[in-house]
């Protein structure tokens, strides 16, 4: 009985028609009392586990959770799918306040929303004697542990809000992360009775991955976002400065671009964050500062310029990409500056003396692995899930080096001759970096090398016919090997390591290379989405119709003055696009689309579809 009752809202509250791994469970374990601590990645869906049981048990249940502009947007699309929502926070001024505590006394509200911070302000005993609080959800549960990375002292309070609640509600924790002592601290101190635990994988199906080496990585960007005109998405810079540079370059190259970083004033980061997420701008800049709390679930792609500090940062912030389900794409722009600029970061980090060598070392591991993930050749899905403990198949078909062939060739020649340079400068008692001995090998004249006389080195441009990409790859290669090594933090340069065998002809090194890819015309450059669209059916993806209907779900959102994907995902517009409902029957059976959206919105959609599918003929 039971699950048919979750199963009906699932259906006709979200319109959805399948539940995601884990969710079944938890609402499960919720409704049947049970306390629940739920581990489930970004975009895995845990809000629907807390809500379905909301709308079937009597009375409100509360939720905490610490992200205020999350708050206002997860009530937004509660109410706009027809439930009575409010919320509590420090952004709601004395009216309003007194205004939703009305609707809370008179038993208006089934789901509020509150700041941890609140939970003191706000009288318990008002909820203790109503008898009416049947669930407590802690949202982002971590946030009680000190050793997560952001701690809210707020969050102590809420066992004793729980235990002044009588009958004691069900307490159901959710969090993306949560290491083992993490969850061992939700479970202490928020005073979780026995809970039921679950943890979901990390696996992102939807998502693609890709990680490029350009040379000219403004270039790369460029054409990454060209392919992408019509989706919206987020350019990560490790910088303030990149995002400024970055963002210029977009706004002149006529992107519809806005930045975002801890050097703005609040006024213009509030409206940067808005004007992306109503999508009247469609490129986000930022540094990291931005996206924690962001709700938006129609992120096309995620680009990142610059490579993160460790894996957990990359996956988090690339996995803001379609959490809607849709499919979207997660590219790495990699260069190898970008672990000596980490380096230096963790090495000079600002604790300066007090500087923790232990935790250093630790984060300079944690580098290690991202670099790794930057430079492998294998299943780049794979390398992810295995960092996080999962078990994966070595070919998941959807990343860029599944797609990318790659043969086993035998470099021994060109590792000599690069090998051979390097120790020559060093007879000379030079020692540059790696870019300096690329030109050298390719025969550069530029001025340093005039300055320096190394027109006249035994070694210089005898790889004149070979790519500067493909001697940086093997290079790095014979650095990992330990054939040469890399000293120096700021301005590391090369030198020779373990390779007299090499250079002696008693060893031959194999190397897996990518066969070299042709350049792509401008109108067939998108591998990556081709794939993306090929894996999920789309082949013959109707691109005027999603325009059409972006255009109107648009106006729709402006009229109610509330983010586009509020209406309507992006994957239900997909959905809309596969299915071309031309009956209030068959809209009924979009993805995304319950009774309260059918009604508010059935009509027009189908009319806007009936007249393509007009068109078309
Ligand atoms: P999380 O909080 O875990 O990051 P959300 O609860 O915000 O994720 O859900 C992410 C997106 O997935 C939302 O757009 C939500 O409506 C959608 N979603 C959740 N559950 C399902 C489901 N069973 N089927 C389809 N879409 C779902
Ligand atoms: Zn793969």
């Amino acid at each position: 009985m039971e699950s048919d009752a979750r199963f009906n809202i699932l259906k006709n509250f979200f319109g959805y028609t399948t539940f995601r791994p884990g969710q079944e469970a938890v609402i499960d374990a919720v409704l049947a009392g049970r306390d629940t601590l739920a581990v489930m990645p970004t975009g895995a869906g845990k809000s629907l586990c807390y809500q379905i049981p909301a709308l079937l048990l009597p009375g409100m249940t509360v939720v905490i959770s610490p992200l205020i502009s999350l708050m206002k947007d997860q009530v937004q699309a509660l109410r706009e799918a027809g439930c009575q929502a409010a919320f509590l926070n420090s952004s709601l001024s004395a009216a309003e306040y007194g205004g939703t505590m009305e609707r809370i006394f008179r038993g208006e509200v089934k789901l509020l929303y509150i700041a941890p911070e609140r939970l003191q302000k706000t009288d318990v005993s008002f909820f203790a004697d109503g008898g009416t609080v049947p669930l407590v959800v802690i949202d982002e549960a971590h946030c009680v542990s000190q050793w997560g990375h952001d701690f809210r002292p707020g969050y102590l309070q809420i066992a004793d809000f729980i235990r002044g609640i009588k009958p004691r509600p069900v307490a159901a924790a959710f969090t993306a992360t949560a290491t083992l002592e993490v969850r061992e601290d939700i479970e202490r101190l928020l005073k979780l009775k026995e809970p039921f635990s679950i943890t979901t994988g990390f696996d992102r199906p939807n998502l693609y991955f890709e990680v490029q080496k350009p040379r000219n990585r403004k270039q790369a960007l460029l054409e990454c976002l060209e392919k992408r005109k019509d989706s919206s998405g987020i350019v990560y810079c490790a910088t303030r400065k990149a995002v400024e540079e970055v963002h210029e370059l977009l706004v002149r190259e006529g992107f519809s671009a806005v930045r975002y970083h801890a050097g703005l004033d609040d006024a213009e980061r509030r409206a940067n964050q808005d004007d992306f997420i109503y999508d009247r701008k469609t490129v986000m800049v930022a540094t990291n500062a931005f996206g924690m709390g962001i709700d938006k679930s129609s992120v096309g792609f995620v680009i990142h310029y610059n490579m993160p500090k460790n894996i957990e940062s990359y996956y988090q912030e690339a996995g803001r990409a379609g959490r809607d389900g849709a499919p979207a794409d997660c590219i790495l722009l990699y260069h190898g500056q970008d672990v000596q600029i980490n380096k230096y970061l963790i090495t000079h980090s600002e604790e300066g003396e007090t500087a923790n060598p232990a935790l250093q070392a630790h984060n300079l591991e944690l580098l290690r692995q991202m670099t790794f993930y930057a430079t492998v050749n294998g299943c780049l899905r794979q390398r992810l899930l295995s960092y996080f403990g999962e078990q994966a198949p070595v070919y998941c078909g959807h990343c860029s080096n599944c797609l990318t062939a790659f043969r086993e060739v035998d470099i021994t020649l060109e590792a000599r001759k690069i090998i051979s340079c390097v120790y020559r400068l060093r007879q000379r008692g030079r020692s540059f970096g790696k870019t300096m001995i690329i030109d050298i090998l390719r025969g550069s004249k530029n001025e340093k090398i005039r300055r320096f006389g190394l027109v006249n080195l035994s070694t210089w441009g005898i790889m004149a016919e070979t790519s500067s990409q493909r001697i940086r790859t093997i290079l790095d290669f014979l650095i990992e090997e330990g054939c040469l090594i890399q000293e120096g933090d700021e301005y590391p340069v090369v030198g020779v390591g373990r390779a007299e065998d090499v250079l002696r002809e008693e060893r031959r090194l194999m190397m897996k290379l990518p066969e070299e890819r042709k350049e792509s015309k401008p109108a067939d450059l998108n591998a990556g989405a081709r794939v993306t669209q090929a894996a999920f059916g789309l082949a013959s993806f109707d691109n005027a119709l999603f325009a059409k209907l972006r255009e109107l779900r648009k106006e729709l959102a402006e009229k109610e003055g509330v983010p586009a994907y509020i209406v309507f995902s992006d994957a239900s517009l997909r959905d809309i696009c596969r299915k071309k409902p031309v009956s209030l029957t068959r809209f009924a059976a979009v993805h995304g689309v319950g009774s309260v959206k059918l009604e508010k919105y059935g009509e027009v959609f189908v009319d806007c579809i009936r007249e393509h599918v007009g068109d078309e003929r």
